[in-house]
């Protein structure tokens, strides 16, 4: 399908996207165009108002263009929007990611999450003299070369690259482990454990469904990385201020602290902004402290710094996460009604204010347990859903968003558009014409 902005973006842009997921081929159906957003609320190109359970994949937990963040950019775009040099806010923003997150004493500010876990694996290799990595499979860490890559033929073991592009050496720096499969992890340490540099993992994945960690599995994870000294990397940047003030290491237990930690998304409140944070030892490995080279033109911009301070700001002085999480439970039951109503063995994973659907009889505890069908029967309700005014993520394997803008009204607006969604799909697999499984 196409339109006429699709024709003239795709004339001039690859794919007519700056970021793949963006092009709907998961989910079929012509992409859409954002003109403008406010609180729950996405407006297309074509005029048309969605519910938006996307959020831009995570930074907008206040919900789209709040107002004290808005006048906080202002504010600092009038003074200037790039110096190059340090400004105190600057300074403030990393004094409240330290004083939030018990791991971290110094903080690097960086332009997205993918530039946040490449320095941190930077990091990892300069203080071990290591060159593997260990990651798990569906764990999502940007799109840097060693971590883009996929368990290989054995699943468990040395991976494969699962973009053109990244050569077959650097691919196999990385080993893969099924998450909450710690004997993957025990197995693969005892095997390359002197020459793994870190481990690094998103204590709660958000990228491949929601994956809730199994009692007991983080813990046993930084026991084992510990053990064969290499450097345990959390990559919150969803997780960061998503559930709580702060890290998962916060909320929970276990007394979790990370060598190193991820941030992105909400630390930037909407604006390109990445972190690395950890114990001071270890950042000052950075140029210009120490030797592993790292910069960024743009790096600390003064009008993302802003945004990210205000959004801050305003979570630690309301503490929205009790009652984001209570709104997201209870809309995630109502669906989970909805969908026995009709008969559909659909799965809910919920926590805080993120879920996932998955097309199984349970939640998945690691990548490898989502039905392979999963993609094939996300795609009809997508687009329904859309149809009807209500925009998940277009992709099976990403999480929805909830925002604070997403009122106990707004949320009960979308649930008749669920339900004419979940008959539909029901109505569908009795006629056969979605297969099976
Ligand atoms: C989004 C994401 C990244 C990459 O961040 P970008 O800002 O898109 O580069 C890394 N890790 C996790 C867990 C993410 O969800």
């Amino acid at each position: 399908m196409s339109s006429p902005l699709l024709e003239r973006a795709r004339a001039v842009i690859p794919g007519g996207v700056n970021s793949p997921v963006r092009a709907f081929r998961a989910v079929g159906g012509t992409p859409i165009f954002a003109r403008r957003a406010e609180g729950a609320y996405l407006h297309t190109s074509d005029g048309r108002r969605l519910v938006d359970f996307c959020m831009s994949f995570g930074p907008l937990i206040l919900g789209h263009a709040p107002l004290e963040v808005l006048a906080a950019m202002g504010e600092a775009a009038a003074r200037g929007t790039s110096f190059a040099v340090t400004t105190e806010a600057e300074i403030e923003l990393a004094e409240e990611i330290v004083s939030a997150i018990p791991s971290v004493d110094r903080v690097r500010l960086v332009n997205s999450g993918t530039e946040a876990c490449m320095t941190a694996l930077r990091i990892a290799r300069a203080a071990t003299g290591r060159h593997r990595i260990l990651k798990f499979s569906g764990g999502y860490h940007g799109h840097v070369d060693a971590l883009l890559v996929r368990a290989g033929s054995g699943v468990v073991g040395l991976a494969e690259a699962s973009s053109a592009g990244v050569p077959r050496e650097w691919a196999q720096q990385t080993l893969v482990a099924r998450f909450n499969h710690i004997e993957d992890v025990a197995r693969l340490l005892g095997q390359y454990g002197h020459e793994t540099a870190a481990v690094i993992l998103e204590p709660i994945p958000a990228n491949a469904g929601l994956i809730p960690p199994a009692p007991g599995f983080l813990r046993a994870v930084a026991d084992r990385a510990a053990a064969a000294g290499a450097l345990l990397i959390w990559d919150e940047v969803i997780t960061g201020f998503r559930f709580g003030w702060g890290s998962v290491q916060t909320i929970e237990p276990g007394n979790i602290r990370p060598d190193l930690i991820c941030l992105g998304k909400i630390i930037g409140g909407g604006l390109p902004v990445g972190a690395v944070g950890g114990r001071a030892a270890f950042m000052d490995l950075l140029a210009p402290e120490g030797p592993v080279y790292q910069a960024g033109t743009l790096s600390g911009n003064p009008v993302s710094v802003a945004a990210g301070l205000a959004t801050l700001r305003r979570l630690k002085a309301e503490r929205p996460w009790p009652e984001l999480e209570r709104r997201t439970c209870a809309y995630v039951s109502e669906l989970q009604r909805l969908a026995s109503a009709v008969g559909l063995p659909l799965s809910f994973a919920v926590r805080g204010s993120l879920f996932s659907v998955i097309f199984a009889e349970a939640p998945p505890a690691c990548f490898e347990d989502i039905p392979p069908t999963q993609s094939e029967h996300f795609r009809p309700l997508f687009q329904e859903l859309l149809a009807g005014g209500v925009y998940l993520p277009p992709s099976a394997f990403e999480v929805a968003f909830l925002s604070t803008a997403h009122t106990d009204a707004v949320l009960e607006s979308t649930l008749p558009v669920w339900r004419r969604a979940l008959e539909s799909l029901a109505s569908a697999r009795h006629d056969g014409s979605v297969g099976g499984g």
